[in-house]
């Protein structure tokens, strides 16, 4: 008789061990398995998130960030700084550092909850079975009341950029440089391509951003999205819509890119490196035998229903190899809310409010509707805004770039959507996705107390601009 569980959940990413520790707390019988390893071979648990994503990134954003800092921006404090200079390898090196304490904090985590840790690769077979197939290719098939399935997602490749781990990277080989490439090309400006360009950028590169789309950040709200481009052409990056890379040649340790412009007419630019950020594809590969029951959309993603479950009863699917977002605080809650429905709780999640950042300097955050979306939707609506450049604590801190927007409904006053950059805008946004969650009001987040001098401020100068009340800055409408 095999091993039966009460969960099994396949991928141990950001949505598969929240589900499986929640499920764990819950006190059902669960198991984790993940078919990830390190550079030595071992299992480790974590995803994309902690091994190639996230985490990661983060730290090579704020490593970058700090020499850029003490390089260029402490002058103006009075302080002077000479021979600054960055360590390449022990910065990969440290963020490598990172990347094991939390991959191995989650090993940690499982052994406290009572998760069953299975190093392998899952498949969902029919009747809620699992085989999984261990490093060694071992074969064991467990059983389970329910499977919640969290693969994840995988970078596109483009034919006109093949990824040759080299002088053509994707993500994941974009955190690994030696050295800093004198040219670097990124194809694509979306948030991984904007924040590892960035990376790259303040330790000396120059960068070219090649985007297929006319106008930058498309789907984000306009008015953000141009004031970010300012400013991150400002900082030196060389960012060109309208560009779509159709060919590449690499000869010996360069790459001659070719794409279109604007008028269709061909261009070459040569890198020393090619980073390719056009996007991510959900993970399903050997993960469903033929009669597993699963279907997947048309779009390759696991089919799923607004609870995450799947079409074959007790299966569940959650993260990036669903629809939505693809982020892993969007995979969380979703692991998060399929665990406790396998309990019997009656838990829903809110996709209407997941708070979006880009970790550039400064941040660029936003959660609910754009001002695009709701004028497309004909709902009547209020802006107010707040430049950095009018706060105090903002001055003080050297970092004046960027405002908040808050968009609210014109007849209800409740706050559709708010859509920051500037600095710490990855944790202003939380403030009113809070506020949002709670159904606020402009008005209600007007009304209160914020404490001064805070970055803060500006979220309240912003909802008390809604309706022309600000205080510190002139107001377009007075009422
Ligand atoms: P994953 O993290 O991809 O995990 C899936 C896991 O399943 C993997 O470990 C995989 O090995 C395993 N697996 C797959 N198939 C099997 C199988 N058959 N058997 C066993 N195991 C299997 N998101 C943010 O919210 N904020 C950020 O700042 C952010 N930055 C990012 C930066 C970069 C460079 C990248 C690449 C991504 C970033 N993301 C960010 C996105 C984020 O990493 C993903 O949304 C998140 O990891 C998805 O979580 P997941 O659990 O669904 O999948
Ligand atoms: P995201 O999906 O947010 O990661 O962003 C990926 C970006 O890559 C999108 O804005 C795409 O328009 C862009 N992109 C995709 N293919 C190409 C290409 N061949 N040349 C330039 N940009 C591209």
């Amino acid at each position: 008789m095999s091993e039966k569980f009460d969960v099994i959940v396949i991928g141990s990413g950001p949505a598969g061990y929240v589900a499986a520790i929640r499920a764990a707390q819950l006190g059902l019988k669960t198991a984790c398995v993940e078919k990830w390893r390190d550079e030595t071979g071992k299992g480790v648990n974590g995803g994309t998130c902690l091994n190639v994503g996230c985490i990661p990134s983060k730290a090579l954003l704020d490593s970058s960030y700090k020499y850029h800092e003490a390089k260029d921006e402490l002058a103006i404090h009075g302080i002077s700084t000479k021979g600054v200079d960055i360590n390449v390898p022990s910065m990969i090196a440290r963020k490598a550092q990172i990347v094991k304490q939390l991959t191995g904090g989650i090993a940690g985590l499982f052994k406290s909850n009572g998760v069953t840790s299975l190093f392998g690769t899952g498949k969902l077979l029919a009747g809620k079975k699992v085989e999984v197939t261990d490093f060694d290719g071992k074969v064991v098939v467990y059983e389970a009341e329910n499977v919640i399935l969290a693969s994840g997602s995988f970078p596109i490749n483009i034919p006109p950029a093949a990824v040759d781990n080299d002088v053509i990277v994707n993500s994941t080989g974009a955190l690994e440089f030696s050295t800093i490439p004198k040219r670097l090309g990124v194809i694509g400006a979306g948030v991984i391509g904007l924040e590892l360009g960035s990376v790259w950028n303040r330790l000396g590169s120059k960068v070219v951003v090649l985007e297929a789309l006319d106008s930058f950040l498309a789907i984000m709200d306009q008015q953000i999205a141009k004031e970010t481009q300012k400013i991150l052409t400002k900082q030196g990056m060389d960012i060109r819509t309208s560009s779509r890379v159709t060919g590449s040649k690499v000869t010996g340790k360069e790459v001659t890119v070719t794409f279109l412009d604007k008028d269709g007419k061909e261009q070459h630019e040569t890198f020393d490196k090619l980073i390719v950020c056009v996007g991510r594809r959900p993970y399903t590969e050997n993960l469903l035998a033929g009669d597993s029951g699963v279907n997947l959309d048309e779009r390759g993603f696991i089919f799923v229903n607004e609870f995450c479950a799947t079409n074959a009863p007790g299966v569940w699917a959650i993260g990036d190899v669903v629809r939505g977002p693809m982020l892993a605080h969007k995979g969380s809650e979703e692991g998060v809310m399929v665990a406790e429905r396998i309990a019997g709780q009656k838990t829903q999640m809110n996709y209407d409010i997941i708070p979006n950042v880009i970790y550039t300097h400064p941040e660029v955050a936003s959660v609910g509707k754009t001002e695009e979306q709701i004028k497309a939707s004909g709902e009547p609506y209020n802006i107010g805004t707040f430049p950095f450049s009018a706060s105090g604590r903002a001055m003080a801190a050297n970092e004046t770039q960027g405002l908040v927007k808050i968009i609210a409904h014109a007849v209800t006053d409740r706050i559709l959507g708010a859509h920051i950059v500037g600095p710490s805008a990855a944790d202003l946004i939380q403030q009113v996705a809070i506020a949002m969650e709670f159904g606020s009001s402009a008005e209600d987040l007007g009304m209160m107390v914020f404490g001064h001098p805070t970055l803060s401020e500006t979220i309240h100068e912003a909802a008390l601009a809604v309706h022309g009340h600000a205080i510190h800055i002139a107001n377009k409408k007075k009422r």
